[in-house]
């Protein structure tokens, strides 16, 4: 399953979404923010389709 999530981006604190494919229990991986371009680290973790621990940090120092 997949679901689109919304979240705010750590860089430019717009209102953004990333797809995320439910069927994987746990996840991290780097996205580029849609209105920013720079590198977000999502991290989530899904039980039973539904999203139950969600994260979205900057990965800059
Ligand atoms: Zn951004």
């Amino acid at each position: 399953m997949i679901e689109e999530y919304f979240f705010t981006c750590p860089y430019c604190w717009q209102r953004i979404s990333v797809l995320l494919d439910l069927s994987t229990p746990e996840q991290t991986y780097i996205e580029d923010c849609e209105v920013c371009c720079r590198p977000i680290r999502i991290r989530y973790a899904a039980v039973q389709d539904e999203v139950v621990d969600f994260a979205a940090e900057s990965i800059e120092q």
